[in-house]
């Protein structure tokens, strides 16, 4: 996967193999391993199976974006990765990741997203220990409390221009509150959130209380929110119209004991708009 990204968040995708190992709920219905059985590459995932990689020609794509970037004076965002584990901890990936890390340096025009579920593999994986490049941001996949609760010390320890949470699929409720950063706090906080719901047919559904609790808990600390997408489930009252009777339905409790009920209509229908609008937010950066 490269070339423009059809994710609103970022710019461009960037992958430095293909492959990867389930590791936490989040991974029951991994996206990227349905993605590559679907263009003919069966034996990806596991802990024994081979990962795939790539030529030099795909390696030297991010140095076009990134003097792309510089001829139109505009920083890009690089999502790395979406079909792998960056901090997966295997020694035959050691050579492409240390050849990641030349090529984040070598693009300093593009902030690269490193989004990760390992991330306490960061501090052994990782050549920067104190002085981390500019151009990095630093996010790990947090599902519900206890994925937050196991992974969040990890991810603060680490001095990046952004930390980010990504709350996707959304299993359950989290307390994000004291890990944002505040204005003006001086205390290592998360700097930005994406939330969103579990694509799929057999994704599982997200209360719309979670994501309406992590956009105003962003709110409230001035913390940049971005929902990306109900998933295969939302809200009836979303879809205006062409919903099956048949179509599947389940009745959720909303934040303030309401019913919900929640239908089973795709991805492409379901939209991503919550509480009448969309949340775009992106970290603004001073470099
Ligand atoms: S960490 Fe990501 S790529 Fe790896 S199995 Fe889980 S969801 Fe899939």
């Amino acid at each position: 996967m490269g070339a423009n990204s059809k994710i609103e968040w970022t710019h461009h995708t960037f992958n430095p193999w293909w492959g990867c190992v389930r590791i936490s709920p989040a991974c029951k219905h991994c996206y990227a391993e349905t993605w590559a059985k679907r263009v003919g590459m069966n034996d990806l995932w596991g802990k024994e199976a081979p990962r795939r990689f790539f030529t030099d020609a795909h390696w030297r794509e991010p140095l076009k974006w990134n003097r792309e970037a510089a001829l139109v004076g505009e920083r890009r965002r690089v999502f790395c990765a979406s079909m792998a584990d960056v901090f997966e901890d295997r020694a035959d990936l050691n050579d492409a990741r240390d050849r990641l890390w030349a090529l984040i340096e070598a693009t300093p025009n593009l902030d690269w997203l490193l989004l990760t579920k390992r991330i306490r593999h960061v501090r052994k994986l990782a050549p920067w220990s104190g002085k981390w490049p500019r151009n990095i941001w630093l996010g790990t996949s947090t599902e519900n409390q206890l994925w937050l609760d196991k992974r969040i010390d990890h991810l603060l320890e680490h001095d990046v221009m952004v930390r980010f949470i990504s709350a996707e699929p959304l299993l359950g409720h989290m307390n994000l509150q004291p890990y944002l950063q505040t204005p003006g706090s001086s205390v290592a906080g998360i700097n930005w959130v994406i939330a969103g719901g579990e694509s799929g047919p057999d994704s599982r559904s997200m209360n719309p209380a979670w994501p309406e609790s992590l956009r105003d808990q962003c709110s409230e600390a001035n913390v940049p929110f971005h929902f990306k997408q109900w998933g295969h489930w939302a809200p009836e009252e979303l879809i205006a119209e062409g919903i099956s009777a048949r179509a599947q339905r389940i009745a959720v409790v909303g934040r303030d004991g309401e019913i919900i009920n929640l239908v089973k209509v795709g991805k492409t229908k379901s939209g991503r708009e919550l509480g009448g609008m969309t949340w775009d937010q992106v970290p603004e950066l001073a470099i």
